[in-house]
This record gives C-alpha cells, sequence and structure tokens, in this order.
C-alpha cells in the first residue's frame, strides 16, 4: 500500500514515470486528465462541462473534479493498494480536500514526487508528443527523441497514434501559465508537511526513471 502524488508542469513527463511506478508498486494510476478525456470520448455530461476549459488549457472548475477524484478514491483497488495520482490536485483547495478526505480515512500521503523540467524543454515536448490511441497501452512517444519506427502507428500494438488536442503552442503557454500560477503554490504545501521530493527530468529518461526510483526506495 503507497499514497503517492506526482507533480510537475503539464508536459513534465510525468505520465512517463507513472507508467512504471504503477507496475513496479502495483498501484493504481489515476489521472485526472484521462479521466476526463475518457468522458469527452463517451459524450457524457461531465466530459462536455470540461471540453471547452480544456482545449484552452484552463483548469476544469474545481467542483467538477474533486468530486470525481474522491468517487474514484473510494473503488476497491485504492482502497486496498493506494494510489498514484498524476495531474491531481491542481490547486491549493484540490490539495485541502483530498487532505480532508484521506484524514477523515486516517491515511496519509507517502510521498510528493516534484519533477521539474525548464519552460521551454516542456514546449518543445509537447508539440513532438505522440500518444496511442489503444486505452490499454497509451504509449507516448516522442518525434524528435523517440519516434515511432513506422510513422504514426504504435511500436507496441499496432494502433494508430493521435496528438493531444492540447499539445498546440498557445495551448502549452496558456497551461504553463496555469501551472505557475495555480499549481506551482503546491511545492511549498507539501515540502511544509515534509513528503516533497523535488527531482530534476533529465534529457534521458531512463536517467530520471533512476532518480525517482531511488527517491521512492528511501
Ligand atoms: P493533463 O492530462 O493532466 O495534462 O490534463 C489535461 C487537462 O485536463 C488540463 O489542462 C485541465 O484542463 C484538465 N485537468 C486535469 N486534471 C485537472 C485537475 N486536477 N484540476 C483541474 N483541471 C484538470
Amino acid at each position: 500500500m503507497i499514497r503517492l502524488i506526482i507533480l510537475g508542469a503539464p508536459g513534465s513527463g510525468k505520465g512517463s514515470q507513472c507508467k512504471w511506478i504503477t507496475r513496479d508498486y502495483d498501484v493504481p494510476h489515476i489521472s485526472t486528465g484521462d479521466i476526463l478525456r475518457k468522458n469527452i470520448a463517451d459524450g457524457t455530461e461531465l466530459g462536455m462541462k470540461a471540453k471547452s476549459f480544456m482545449d484552452q488549457g484552463c483548469l476544469v472548475p474545481d467542483e467538477l473534479i474533486i468530486d470525481l477524484l474522491k468517487a474514484r478514491l473510494e473503488e476497491a483497488d485504492c482502497k486496498e493498494k493506494g494510489f498514484l495520482l498524476d495531474g491531481f490536485p491542481r490547486t491549493i483547495s484540490q490539495a485541502e480536500a483530498l487532505n480532508e478526505f484521506l484524514q477523515a480515512a486516517g491515511a496519509n500521503i507517502d510521498k510528493v514526487i516534484n519533477l521539474h523540467v525548464p519552460d521551454e524543454e516542456i514546449m518543445s515536448r509537447a508539440l513532438n508528443r505522440r500518444t496511442c490511441t489503444n486505452g490499454e497501452c497509451k504509449e507516448i512517444y516522442n518525434l524528435r527523441d523517440n519516434p515511432p519506427k513506422v510513422e504514426g502507428v504504435c511500436d507496441k500494438c499496432g494502433s494508430p497514434l493521435f496528438q493531444r488536442d492540447d499539445d498546440n503552442e498557445e495551448t502549452v503557454s496558456n497551461r504553463l501559465n496555469v501551472y505557475h500560477n495555480q499549481t506551482e503554490p503546491l511545492i511549498e504545501y507539501y515540502t511544509s508537511k515534509g513528503v516533497l521530493a523535488t527531482i530534476v527530468g533529465q534529457e534521458d529518461i531512463n536517467d530520471t526513471i533512476a532518480l525517482v526510483k531511488a527517491e521512492l526506495a528511501k
């Protein structure tokens, strides 16, 4: 049982770290962005409400996201194994809601990994990012550093790759501003709780993985 949060600007590589953490620690990976995108794909009311905020790179209002997250944490897998939160919390009020929820259950966050990557690098990565459309696979490619063998096709499962609607220059720059203004205060919040560790994202993803591994093993 482990309860983790991965914090970092959109495009800092949280998703790639989550892939191995969820496997090695056998912990559910909860990405609020993925949940919202699934709601959009399924045409749910929540998805329709969330889409315009997401397309502009703005945060979805707290009241939509907090209940959604709490409902997910009530599911059996999280109760048994804990969780790895990716993309939540993104505001102090989300962090406080999570804190209250956990306290009521007598639980705590074990560690917050803060993945630090400079803005210019994030912009370049986002514009080159492609993701597998297969929800079971979700493999992530980068046309610059880690392109698929065949253009537009996933090496692992052969499904088509796609570029997220929100991975364009204007939206990414807006997302970075939103991150600095609304999410970065969480670094201070979790530092004061004594659970935050900052990892500087390296050029080679395997080097970043090694640093996160060492931190989680502490
Ligand atoms: P992500 O995949 O985590 O980058 O999320 C994509 C988009 O979903 C964000 O730009 C927000 O519009 C929305 N979103 C995801 N998680 C949250 C959250 N915890 N609070 C508010 N909006 C969110």
